[in-house]
């Protein structure tokens, strides 16, 4: 089954339906999204001579076209390779080399940084909007390639712990499942909802697009191309039943905005991607009232561990109300969920170990790196490398992040990337870089370094090398790192260091 088989039916069913919208306005029905996909799914085949299977990159910010570039690429058989567009040159072209895509299609501006970075492999650039994307989106169309189940559709590139991005492989079945378990148990859809593009559609927006197809909802970008307070206010007004993804950085600025906001038109306002402050949910709850609801994933189970339910936020008059509240919810239907010892044994209720996942929406494995996913899907259970515990009601809690992930405005940062970054510099003679917890960002980025490098140079050396959120806010000069007897720095002891550091300066 392919996916693109949903906006073609669409096409066909409804076509003057309401597909895809800017700002305030429709842009596209299902009618011409579905025709202008086939005859770009007809220029990738004919003009550029892919065959089902071959990658196509797209690195471009939200927008329409991102739609029917993402449709085309399945129309036609082929997997796509979404990249975030703020990621440094030098990240996205590892991320081209590695998945061997054949054509990169890009918002205008891009090509400049990518160019320097391009690999061999890579035979065409098309930038959208441009002469050669006009010509291909006016090419012969064709019929949807079939697509196995199995067969990849979005090659979805996170962060390893190694600081290489890894490509965790969703494949049509895996995009599909998580597709129907959001519209089953999180959020249903009716014909013309919307769903608002506030968050990278590279990444956790992109994943809530199908869906909406599927169910004949519209697709709807901001003008802003993300996430501005007071255009979203003025957007969840315009649009019917109108549901949005948000990081909880992205919620607080949302509470905290002073601009005027009537909810009667919002569905659900989802947030995942990073822990929530429970007064800030509490927060939110009081401005937005029983729309809230929390998706628990990540990139190798897209969307899909478990959801807290609007039912569950709302619920007040619960005697455990706040718990459930601070708790990732219950795991979805299609999905076993365990908190496993380090034998991958199941622990009882209120123990703490490393939460395990298997199911039809669990990646098959990372593009290319065997070794990464015999290790991340050993025992046959998606190890997420997050430590919880259930409690006896069957609430998840996630306790900690094993690994060292920062997660900075909804962005994950692995601190070993940046780390060695800054190792480049002559005088940094030791470094390490944690999170500090941020009531805006939920974390920010800290280096403790052991050298006499200046703060302006090592931002210089990371702004040539890394993208611009993955820099240290802070750098904290010390004489030594702790350490322990194997020499092994000390990341607990450093956080707890920087902690008290804190409080002594107020
Ligand atoms: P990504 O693969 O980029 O989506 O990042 C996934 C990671 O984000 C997970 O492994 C968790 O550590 C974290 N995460 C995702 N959703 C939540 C949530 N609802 N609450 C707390 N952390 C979350």
């Amino acid at each position: 089954m392919n996916l693109a088989l949903w906006l073609e039916r669409a096409g066909k069913s409804h076509p003057h339906q309401p597909a895809a919208g800017y700002g305030t306005q429709v842009v596209l029905d299902y009618g011409q999204l579905a025709g202008r996909v086939a005859r770009l799914a007809g220029a990738l085949r004919g003009d550029l001579g892919l065959v089902p299977g071959d990658r196509v990159a797209i690195v471009a910010k939200n927008s329409v076209a991102y739609l029917e570039v993402l449709y085309a690429i399945w129309h036609a058989g082929l997997a796509a390779v979404p990249a975030n567009a703020k990621l440094h040159g030098a990240e996205l072209g590892y991320i081209l080399e590695h998945s061997g895509a054949r054509v990169c299609i890009a918002s205008e501006g891009l090509d400049a940084e990518i160019a320097p970075h391009a690999p061999k492999s890579l035979e065409r650039f098309i930038v959208i909007g441009g002469k050669d994307y006009a010509r291909l989106c006016a090419a012969d169309p064709i019929a949807v390639a079939p697509r196995a189940g199995d067969d990849l559709a979005w090659l979805f590139y996170t962060s390893g712990t190694t600081g290489r991005p890894k490509g965790a492989m969703l494949t049509h079945r895996v995009l599909s499942v998580a597709s129907h378990a959001y519209a089953a148990e999180v959020d249903p859809i009716m014909l013309g909802d919307a769903i608002l593009h506030a968050a990278p559609m590279s990444h956790g927006s992109g994943l809530y697009i199908m869906a909406h197809v599927a169910k004949l909802g519209v697709n709807v970008i901001p003008e802003s191309g993300g996430f501005e307070p007071n255009e979203i206010f003025q957007l969840f007004g315009r649009w019917q039943r109108v549901s949005m993804f948000a990081a909880p950085t992205m919620i607080k600025r949302l509470v905290d905005s002073a601009a005027e906001c009537d909810p009667k038109n919002i569905r659900t306002i989802i947030w995942g991607g990073a822990p929530m402050y429970l007064e800030d949910a509490l927060r939110a709850l009081d401005r937005f009232g029983p729309r809230l609801a929390q998706i628990y994933g990540q990139g190798e189970s897209p969307m899909t561990i478990a959801t807290l339910a609007k039912e569950d936020i709302a619920d007040r008059a619960h005697p455990r109300w706040r718990e459930r509240l601070a708790s990732a919810g219950r795991p979805f239907a299609c999905v076993d969920v365990i908190v496993a010892n380090a034998q991958d044994e199941a622990l009882p209720a209120g123990e703490t170990g490393e939460i395990l996942c298997r199911g039809d929406v669990v990646m098959p494995g990372y593009w290319n790196n065997p070794d990464a996913t015999a290790s991340s899907l050993r025992g046959g259970w998606l190890h997420t490398g997050d430590v919880g515990a259930f409690d006896p009601d069957g609430y998840l809690t996630l306790k900690d992040r094993s690994k060292d992930l920062i997660i900075s405005g909804g962005s994950n940062i692995y601190p070993r990337e940046v780390e060695e970054v800054l190792l480049k510099h002559d005088a940094v003679r030791e470094v390490s870089v944690i999170g500090r917890p941020d009531r805006e960002w939920g974390e920010i980025v800290v280096a403790y370094v052991v050298g006499a490098a200046r703060p302006a140079e090592l931002d210089a050396l990371c702004l040539s090398e890394i993208a611009r959120f993955k820099r240290p806010k802070d750098y904290v000069f010390i004489d030594a790192l702790p350490k322990n007897n194997y020499g092994k720095i000390l990341k607990t002891e450093l956080r707890a260091m920087d902690a008290k550091r804190g409080q002594q300066h107020g």
